[in-house]
């Protein structure tokens, strides 16, 4: 197997000229951009002095969009045409969509064309949502800087697949962006701790923000800084908190599961004031007007604050203890815990998270901007403002990339958390003889058969010329760039014949998706080897049957007498009956037995073809098993 290491893109400099660049977190809940001035990475505020922009768009009938804060106060009476964590939906599905509960918009889809949701000034897609968000960021970063951007860097989670990846960049297009890489988010936040200039070490990111919770573990190693392994949790974050605390006031009130979603949003707004509120206090107030327009007032401590929110925490340190188990290290390995999101501010996380990873976790950088400010500082080195710096920054795939092959069985040409940019080749031949065209099939998972996988692209190689069963050289080449997107192609070696394809699927997976396929993948390891041995024995089993019998019906009254020619075709039904057992060692054994029968013929057949060849004869056959 060929390996390939894919050079980062040349960054080609104009001396003396300070480039605008900008850096962008476009997050689910809120979003932020930066540059770098003056050698120092900040992020940027609007008119009214805000950094952070909620992700939040409001579609009017007769006005532009409204983005970010005004938006969300909308967004209680006007929740139809108010769209808030558009980031779940990129580069998804229809039918992926509706299978998350949190969805209440109208979502229509024409054919094949992709989701949208229907608002007051039309049908809109979720890159066009995201897109609305870029734009409000590109104009507050022009009209700070003074300038046009000359290009960006948008971080993205490092669990988003190709379809992910590429509605993001989608969406950059259509405000106006250029995009000179995207940058995984956990990546960015050790970038904005410089932890790309330390020692050789390994880091891990701990990001809870407001609806979803990631953890990745990078290890830097000569100067190159990679991602090990990531995991988390898509429907976990400070929502759930502010739930969990929304609860407790309900209880504490004696307030009945209510259906008033005015008094649920209340509860939930108050919920998260008061979380808020106990990250730098040690108690406070809370007041919530029920639904008869009484007044409910208590307190609430951080102690009591702990009892109700420690579960939600610890289901944290769940995807922590995979993604250390991925990265085939232990605690002791660690040498920082980086702090990024928002809900990290509460000191309990910190205090949890410290114990588990028995270190103290960093927390200097404002958590709901570190990432922001790791994406300017890369953005400055890609616009070639720092021409000494050759940061090269590197991120793995999620899953497994793959071809289907004989059997339905699955060949894993780039394993998963493999580093990216990756090129890696792998030969393949023909089954059959004369075989001139070749589907490749690419999947995406974990587990061993193609039905259990995703599909991702399929594609023909067309016009290979006639040659024996195994003759012909097939180079598949996958190709994963620095954005994380995916490039397959398929080439004949003695011809040349080379067909490829820019993978692009419909939809993507969802990290809960891909939880669940590796846990499958898990739970049916065992099974999975049996089946792919099965599988393999009985193609193996087919080959065998099918070049004897092509032999004998060619060559059989030639070299062998009636009485051999019967007991060859008995050992063909041996092995036909043994396969029907679907037990891979019998169907072995039955093989071995059956090329063992077969020795003497195919000598004979060769000996035959050698004396032919010597008499001037070209060889053309030397077939049958030998
Ligand atoms: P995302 O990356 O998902 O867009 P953020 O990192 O901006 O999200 O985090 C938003 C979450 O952080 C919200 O749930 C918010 O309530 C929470 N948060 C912000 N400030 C605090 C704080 N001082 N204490 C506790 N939680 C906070
Ligand atoms: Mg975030």
């Amino acid at each position: 197997m060929a390996l390939i290491q894919i050079s980062e893109p040349g960054q080609s400099t104009m001396p003396h000229q300070h480039r605008l660049a900008a850096g962008i977190d476009l997050g689910t809940t809120n979003s932020l951009v930066s540059t770098v001035r003056s050698g120092v990475a900040e992020t940027l505020a609007d008119e009214s002095g805000r950094h952070i922009l909620p992700s939040v768009v409001r579609y009017c009938a007769d006005a532009p969009p409204q983005v970010g804060e005004t938006a969300k106060r909308a967004a209680a009476d006007d929740p139809m045409n108010t769209i808030s964590s558009v980031k779940r939906f990129m580069g998804r599905g229809l039918a992926d969509i509706q299978k998350d509960h949190n969805v209440f918009f109208e979502w229509v889809q024409i054919e094949s064309a992709v989701p949208r949701i229907h608002t007051v000034a039309g049908n809109v897609s979720a890159v066009e949502v995201s897109a609305e968000i870029l734009k409000t960021l590109r104009q507050r970063a022009e009209a700070s800087l003074g300038g046009e951007l000359t290009g960006v860097v948008i971080t993205v989670p490092a669990y988003f697949d190709d379809a992910q990846r590429q509605a993001t960049k989608d969406a950059a297009k259509f405000a106006g962006l250029n995009v000179f890489r995207l940058l995984n988010e956990p990546t960015a936040a050790a970038v904005a701790y410089g932890l790309d200039h330390k020692a050789e070490g390994i880091h891990v990111v701990y990001d809870f923000g407001g609806g979803t919770f990631d953890v990745s573990v990078l290890r830097l190693n000569k100067g190159v800084f990679e991602v090990m392994a990531t995991s988390g949790n898509s429907a976990l974050g400070g929502d759930d908190l502010d739930h969990a605390i929304a609860l407790w006031i309900m209880k504490q009130a004696g307030i009945p599961p209510s259906q008033d979603q005015k008094l649920l949003r209340r509860l939930t707004r108050e919920a998260c004031r008061v979380k808020e509120q106990l990250s730098d206090a040690q108690s406070t107030e809370i007041a919530v007007e029920l639904s008869d327009g009484s007044n409910w007032r208590s307190k609430l401590t951080r102690d009591q604050l702990h009892q109700i929110i420690d579960p939600i925490i610890k289901q944290t340190l769940l995807p922590c203890r995979r993604a250390l188990r991925d990265a085939g290290i232990s605690n002791e390995d660690i040498q920082d815990v980086v702090m990024v999101g928002g809900s990290t501010r509460v000191p309990r996380v910190r205090e949890l998270v410290g114990e588990f990873f028995h270190c103290e976790p960093l927390v200097d950088i404002d958590p709901e901007k570190v990432v922001a400010i790791g994406a300017a500082i890369q953005a400055d080195v890609l616009a070639g403002n720092k021409p000494d710096e050759d940061m090269l920054l590197l991120d793995v795939i999620p899953l497994s990339l793959g071809l289907e092959t004989m059997g339905g069985l699955v060949e894993k040409i780039i394993p998963r958390n493999t580093t990216i940019p990756v090129a890696k080749a792998q030969d393949f031949t023909t089954f059959k003889d004369g075989q001139t065209a070749m589907a490749v099939h690419v999947v995406q998972g974990e587990r061993e058969l193609v039905q259990d996988c995703r599909s991702l692209a399929k594609f023909d190689l067309r016009g290979i010329p006639p040659m024996v069963a195994g003759a012909a050289r097939i180079r598949v080449t996958f190709q994963v760039d620095a954005d994380g997107l995916l490039s397959v192609s398929a080439r004949e070696q003695t011809t040349g014949v080379e067909s490829r394809v820019q993978v692009k699927p419909s939809y993507g997976l969802s990290d809960t998706e891909i939880e669940t396929m590796l846990r499958d993948a898990m739970q049916h390891a065992q099974q999975d080897i049996d089946a792919r041995n099965l599988h393999e024995q009985l193609v193996e089993a087919q080959r065998v049957i099918d070049a004897l019998q092509q032999a004998l019906q060619q060559d059989g009254d030639k070299y062998l007498s009636n009485d051999e020619r019967q007991q060859l075709h008995h050992g063909i039904q041996r092995l036909r009956d043994t396969m029907d057992q679907k037990d891979h060692k019998k169907i072995k054994l039955a093989i071995n037995a059956l090329n063992q029968q077969s020795t003497e013929f195919a000598a004979r057949r060769m000996n035959a073809s050698i004396q032919k060849a010597m008499a001037g004869h070209k060889v053309d056959d030397f077939g049958g098993e030998s």
